[in-house]
């Protein structure tokens, strides 16, 4: 049998490939997916274009959502028609110091969908049945998709950034991650949010979804704006892919603030050492979430507290979707519809 899949170009252009590829056979503890929906992340730009080491061939996607239709031999977990999830989370070792202290995504023998094992962004994937994550009852399938990396990596987020119901809380970014993060900031964790970004589409999208406020940050300084209007947030979240963004939410902050990073620009940011010790700020990173915090994160949005928003497209469309990205042009997730888009007439 043979699947379609967007895979990164041979000479890692910042392109894919649609290509046909024959289905291996399951191995132990293996499962296949038919996948239904795969949103489209940053980070697939960014693996596309070899900036994180060359991948030609790799089968893209971290945002994947289908159906099981074979486990292999043994296999308990999962069985044919479960509804489970294709995440960045691919697998662990399960047994490290990472794996055993509920930091598996930091497991330094991990394999991540879409980069160093092949994604979601094909009609099949070949998953571990114990690392996809059932998908509840009630959510739609191209919203989880939107849950499984935008939605779960700005929910832990938010958890890491220790907020508390009422405070504030800056998201920097208002695109598919931000957009979800004042969300869960908001409907979710109770918190008063400020949303940022410079593109005054996105900003009126997360004024709607929940936000208190938000600054455009090509047009106002958005540290200064902050400061003034709340005396400083107690914690933000960067979600932007962009240094300047980094470096604001650490001004951004009030003094005890924490500055927790998710967005993954390949670039440094500036950090005052006495900013930093002074005033007792933290700045964190946070890499999506486990296993346990996707099935939190999906949760919430099968009870409609979560919605994410998401406008479906075809596989063939992934170029042309990359470039919107580039060109900041995106409003919600971009969600690829494999049914549309495999033209096999077995589905
Ligand atoms: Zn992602
Ligand atoms: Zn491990």
């Amino acid at each position: 049998m043979k699947m379609k899949a967007a895979v990164v170009t041979q000479n890692s252009d910042g392109n894919v490939d649609i290509i046909e590829r024959e289905i291996r056979p399951l191995e132990t503890n293996e499962a296949l997916v038919e996948v239904e929906y795969c949103g489209v992340c940053h980070t697939d730009l960014h693996v596309a274009a070899g900036d994180y080491g060359q991948k030609p061939g790799r089968v893209l996607g971290h945002e994947g959502i289908g159906i099981v239709t074979e486990v292999a031999p043994g296999v308990t977990r999962l069985k044919k028609g479960d509804r489970v999830s294709i995440a960045w989370l691919f697998k662990s070792c399960g047994a490290c110091e990472y794996c055993n202290t509920g930091r598996e995504t930091l497991c330094r023998t991990v394999l991540n969908a879409g980069y160093t094992a092949d994604g979601g962004m094909a009609t099949h994937c070949i998953v571990d049945a114990d690392y996809a994550v059932k998908v509840p009852d009630g959510l739609d399938p191209a919203q989880a998709s939107s849950i499984t990396c935008a939605g779960v990596t700005t929910y832990k987020g938010i958890k890491v950034s220790g907020v508390r119901p009422g405070q504030w809380i800056a998201i920097y970014g208002a695109g598919g991650l931000g957009n979800l993060g004042v969300q869960y900031a908001k409907k979710v964790f109770g918190a008063h949010v400020i949303a940022i970004d410079i593109n005054d589409d996105k900003l009126a999208l997360a004024k709607e979804v929940g936000a208190d406020f938000t600054i455009n940050a090509a047009k106002e300084d958005v540290a200064k704006v902050i400061q003034e209007k709340v005396g400083g947030a107690h914690a933000a979240v960067v979600t932007a892919v962009s240094r300047n963004a980094f470096n604001s939410a650490v001004d951004a902050v009030r003094a005890g603030g924490r500055v927790v990073a998710i967005g993954l620009p390949p670039e440094t940011m500036d950090l005052s050492i006495p900013r930093i010790v002074l005033d007792g700020i933290e700045v964190v990173g946070s890499l999506v979430g486990t296993r346990k915090d996707l099935e939190e994160a999906f949760q919430f949005g099968a009870e409609g507290i979560v919605v994410p928003v998401v406008q479906k497209r075809t596989l063939d469309e992934t170029n042309a979707i990359f470039q919107e990205m580039r060109d900041g042009k995106i409003q919600g997730r971009m969600v690829i519809d494999m049914k549309a888009s495999c033209g096999c007439g077995n589905h």
